[in-house]
């Protein structure tokens, strides 16, 4: 049995005692996990350092404080969101009990990126407990220092039965694609995202994909161009632009070009200095294949800020580009780097065109003071999510589903969203024997008569409150009574 068959094994065998199921066990183990943020941040940052050069109030920021607070929701929602849910009623199942019960899928695979390593795999590791699943763990391979250091630390906090670290690259993946899981959440991207899929469809696993894509960003010219490009500046260059809802590109009327330009650079300047590579807030570039692949979409475009690098240290310089065409390289894939084309348009109805005649994003940024212009962006266009005059943040707000819609991905998670995405919602109607006559109208013979009772039943839309529904159930218990005894029997 290889290393990771024997996990999966060893996971689904915890998972079949049953103590992931118990409320308190989930609690305890969330616990846990919010003891390893306090206990061993300096252990998480160290990793992280030397992965992607994030300093430590960085690594705080963006990867441990979205945990804590996931955590510390999970914790005080979980009896609310386990407990069962009562839906609507018909005429037919006034006196039954009809409710939604979440139950756990069983054994769930997290394939997780580099970007933000912690926060992308931990996140929904957070929900498959709550939901009480047990999951196989997987860090990606890249972010190296990071796996090693999930691998060390996550068994010292959390059941190690249920909630195993695999560590390895493409071929330990691969095997663990190999195995049956209950569900499948992969964060990457989309090339691989397919294989992922095709993987679980061999046994019919339901799949979450968190992909990326090219996120575009219109900005009207009417907006606060100053505030708006400090915004975009943050949300492109934080991570060095390797996060995946960062603007991929700007959409703005070439009138407005130079103004934009010149505001990038101001707010690139006011985050990062006059020199970036020493500004410690400033990241690098995961490896060198990434930076090669980044530093070939300066070749056709024109450089209008930064484009200094440096190979030996991933070191790219926060970057404009102007004048881009639709044609050119940096236009021909997810940049997932420092690097922002600006491309002219017309006007919004030309941005709206552009975005659609293309793959559907994980995000859509548009800038505007304008509410109409907002709507007919969110109007006429698709998209994972839509955030108008920031960017980044709705990742933060754990009452919106994150996710991705077509290209970008399938699937949805963050707060509650996380814990239904990794349960059975469980369709529960609970019946007594008694009112059988009841019944009589959908058994045989059937006549004309039976089915115009049952198009009572069923088609009389109830609106009543708890007083209504009791009188209106003794009602139909008078009426289905003197029915049975006068026409049915
Ligand atoms: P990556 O290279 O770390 O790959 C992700 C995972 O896939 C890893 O665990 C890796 O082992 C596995 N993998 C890679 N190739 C494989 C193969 N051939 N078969 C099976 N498994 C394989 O990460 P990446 O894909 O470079 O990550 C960047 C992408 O992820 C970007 O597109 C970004 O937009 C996207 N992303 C999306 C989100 C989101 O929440 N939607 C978050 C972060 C990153």
């Amino acid at each position: 049995m290889s290393r990771e068959q024997q996990a999966v094994a060893r996971a689904r065998k915890a998972f079949q005692t049953g103590r992931s199921k118990c409320l308190e066990h989930r609690i305890r183990q969330l616990k846990n996990l919010q003891r390893l943020f306090t206990e061993r941040h300096n252990d998480i940052s160290e990793g992280i350092k030397k992965d992607l050069n994030k300093s430590e109030v960085v690594v705080q920021l963006y990867e441990i404080l979205g945990l804590e607070e996931e955590i510390s929701l999970a914790i005080r929602k979980l009896k609310e969101w386990a407990a069962p849910r009562p839906v609507a009623k018909n005429l037919l199942t006034l006196s039954d009990m009809v409710y939604i019960k979440p139950e756990p899928l069983g054994v769930v695979l997290i394939i997780g990126a580099w970007n933000y390593p912690w926060a992308v795999t931990l996140q929904p590791l957070i929900g498959a407990i709550a939901a009480g699943n047990a999951a196989v763990i997987k860090p990606s391979e890249v972010s190296a220092h990071t796996a090693k250091v999930m691998e060390e630390l996550l068994p010292l906090y959390i059941d190690k039965e249920l909630y195993p670290v695999v560590t390895g690259g493409v071929p330990e993946t691969q095997e663990l694609l190999r195995q049956r899981f209950d569900h499948i959440f992969y964060t990457g991207n989309s090339a691989v995202g397919k294989f992922i899929m095709a993987a679980a469809a061999k046994h019919l696993t339901p799949v979450t994909l968190e992909l990326g894509g090219k996120s575009p960003c219109y900005i009207d010219k009417t907006c606060d161009i100053s505030i708006a490009c400090r915004r975009v500046a943050w949300g492109k260059y934080t991570n060095c632009g390797q996060t995946c809802i960062a603007p991929d590109y700007i959409l703005c009327e070439p009138a407005i070009q130079d103004t934009v330009i010149d505001e990038l650079k101001r707010a690139i300047k006011e985050f990062y200095t006059d020199n970036p590579k020493t500004c410690s807030d400033y990241g690098r570039i995961i490896n060198q294949h990434h930076f090669r692949r980044i530093m070939a979409f300066m070749q056709d475009s024109t450089v209008a800020v930064g484009g200094d690098n440096d190979e030996d240290d991933c070191y790219i310089a926060p970057t404009v580009l102007r004048d881009v065409k639709p044609e050119s390289k940096v236009m021909q894939e997810e940049i997932f780097g420092p690097v922002l084309p600006i491309l002219p348009v017309s006007g919004l109805e030309d941005a709206i065109q552009f975005i659609n005649n293309r793959e559907k994003p994980l995000a859509l940024y548009i800038f505007s003071p304008n509410q109409k212009a907002i709507q007919k962006m969110n109007d006429e266009t698709s998209s994972g999510g839509l955030l108008a005059n920031d960017c980044l943040v709705h990742f933060s707000v754990s009452s919106l589903p994150f996710g991705g819609v077509g290209n970008s991905g399938m699937g949805c998670y963050h707060g509650k969203f996380t814990f239904d995405q990794l349960s059975h919602l469980r369709g529960c109607l609970i019946k007594k024997l008694n009112m059988e006559g009841m019944n009589d109208m959908r058994y045989p013979p059937h006549t004309p008569k039976k089915l115009g009772w049952a198009r009572f039943f069923i088609l009389k839309n109830l609106n009543l409150g708890w007083i209504g529904r009791m009188l209106m159930l003794a009602v139909i218990a008078v009426v289905a009574a003197v029915v049975i005894q006068k026409y049915l029997r």
